[in-house]
């Protein structure tokens, strides 16, 4: 039986909807997501049950998670009502008007309850937001008293050394700072090559033949970690490190039955070759020779299961994740 009976650090995400497309995104998020944000009742069920498993506080992650900010708002009070700290809450820094108008929503966001922000800083950000607004929303935190968690300062003066008025691509990095500038980035980032960052990346990875893959097989234990999990909007626990998994976070905490989730508790219970056997004999799956590691041909399986054939409800959502890549 899929169960949880304790959960220690984790995230919420109160929507995937994203001003970017960021190429390093690991949840596939964007613009074109639907504007869909978590309700009251549902923080306040998440927020009760992640109490009841022993985690007393959590970070805000999305998408932006700000992109409405009037949005949020009830999600903060939900936790306040359940005891949950917040820990900070992650930006893009896209919604930065002018001082006065940032100002506002700092003050209400401190209101209700937030002590700090958590500042994206990286060039894969700058390909969307320009860095003046990153900076004067630095500027505006220090004036209201919120603190900020910049991530990642490595990054500063890579970006700083463009005009800061507009954004820039990473072919313009690559220009700069040379052409293995997005290997260089891997490194100093540590990103999980996940959803769109896989694509992103998957061209210059080094290749395994399918059957070498096979013979590393072992379970996926990440998937049911208690650590770096997140719930999302529709109250789905996001396993760490894989999204475009979930199953429902009630369901996990009273015990699921495996047959339900049938592709979550292959790639848990047995790994990548007990998914690909259910692929391959129940839903028709042929391997290709080689992908770029057992997460390539995982993706490979789940693209082929939610986007060629149209799988219904099952464990590979939400459907976007696969979609918006
Ligand atoms: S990394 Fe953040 S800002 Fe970029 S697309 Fe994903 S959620 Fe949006
Ligand atoms: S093979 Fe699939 S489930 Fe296992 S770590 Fe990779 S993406 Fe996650």
């Amino acid at each position: 039986m899929l169960k949880i009976d304790c959960l220690v650090s984790g995230g919420i995400i109160t929507n995937y909807k994203c001003t970017s497309i960021c190429k390093h995104c690991c949840y596939s998020c964007s613009p074109k997501w639907p504007d869909d944000y978590m309700t009251s009742a549902m923080a306040d069920e998440i927020f009760s049950i992640l109490r009841s498993l022993g985690c007393y506080q959590v970070h805000i992650g999305g998408g932006e998670p700000l992109l409405k900010p009037d949005k949020i708002l009830d999600v903060l009070d939900a936790a306040r009502k359940n005891n949950i700290e917040i820990e900070y809450i992650e930006t893009n820094s896209s919604w930065y008007r002018d001082e006065t108008s940032t100002n506002d929503i700092l003050k209400e966001l401190k209101k209700h309850g937030v002590n700090t922000l958590l500042i994206s800083i990286d060039p894969f950000h700058n390909e969307y937001i320009p860095f003046w607004k990153v900076k004067a929303l630095i500027k505006a935190c220090s004036k209201a008293g919120m603190n900020v968690f910049p991530w990642l300062m490595e990054f500063w003066d890579d970006i700083d050394a463009m005009d800061d008025k507009k954004p820039h691509s990473l072919d313009e990095y690559k220009q700069l700072f040379g052409h293995d500038y997005m290997m260089k980035l891997l490194k100093k980032y540590g990103l999980n090559l996940k959803g769109r960052a896989l694509k992103t990346y998957k061209p210059i990875m080094k290749k395994q033949t399918f059957e070498q893959i096979l013979k590393e097989s072992k379970p996926c234990k990440l998937l049911s970690g208690i650590y770096h999990f997140h719930i999302d909007l529709y109250g789905n626990f996001i396993p760490q490190s894989c999204p475009g998994f979930s199953i429902p976070l009630r369901e996990l905490v009273h015990g699921v039955d495996p047959r339900k989730y049938r592709i979550f508790n292959s790639l848990e219970s047995v790994g990548i070759r007990g998914f690909l056997e259910l692929a391959a004999k129940e839903y028709g799956y042929k391997p290709k020779e080689e992908y770029a590691g057992k997460c390539d041909l995982c993706y490979d399986m789940r693209n082929y299961l939610v986007l060629e054939l149209g799988l219904g409800p099952s464990d590979l959502n939400p459907v976007n994740h696969y979609k918006q890549v």
